[in-house]
């Protein structure tokens, strides 16, 4: 079953993302204390794919050997995983990505699993400001043409059905290539 994988820093709205996604309240717990998913959940959709909630990195208050614990689950789950159609990375409109930001994406084209950026909390930014704010985050992530990067805002359900969309595209494209 084909598997798309969620990532991103601490608190960027991970959580909220995929209870919108799956329709689900609190599937995955929204975080009173940031960085506490430490482990790897899984969340089956219709029967059709999974969604794959990867833990939070960059939180600062986590040791350096729950880093290297962190980045040895990553890779363990990564490696030799032909299910895996893409993981989407998740950054929060507001900022410019920081350097796990930037490190996480280059591990994501190295493995080809990269290609789609979510900004978060987009309900954030005023309208005038959301282009310049998609600009720093192509150029901090060195975008290509090709990549989508996606603006959403969970809290005001905008921007989710286009990910939706993207998703689908994926699922169906996999299927063709297996038949
Ligand atoms: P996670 O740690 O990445 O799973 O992030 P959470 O989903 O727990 O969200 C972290 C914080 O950001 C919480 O206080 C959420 O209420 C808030 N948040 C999440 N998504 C949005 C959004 O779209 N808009 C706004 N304004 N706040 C959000």
């Amino acid at each position: 079953i084909p598997e798309i994988a969620f990532a991103g820093r601490s608190n960027v709205g991970k959580s909220s993302l995929l209870n919108l996604l799956t329709n689900r309240r609190n599937l995955a717990r929204t975080s009173g204390s940031p960085g506490k998913t430490r482990t790897i959940n899984f969340y089956r959709i219709n029967d059709q794919f999974r969604i794959v909630d990867l833990p939070g990195y960059g939180y600062a208050k986590i040791s350096k050997s729950q880093t290297e614990g962190w980045g040895q689950m990553m890779e363990s789950y990564l490696e030799g995983r032909p299910t895996l159609l893409k993981v989407i990375q998740l950054v929060d409109i507001r900022h410019a990505p920081s350097a796990q930001d930037v490190q996480m994406y280059e591990y994501l084209r190295h493995f080809g699993l990269d290609g789609i950026v979510v900004a978060t909390k987009a309900d954030k930014v005023s309208a005038n400001e959301k282009q310049k704010c998609l600009s720093v985050i192509k150029k901090t992530l060195g975008l290509s043409a090709e990549d989508k990067i996606i603006p959403v805002s969970a809290l005001k359900k905008t921007g989710y059905e286009t990910l939706l969309d993207e998703l689908e595209q994926l699922i169906e494209s996999s299927a063709t290539v297996a038949r």
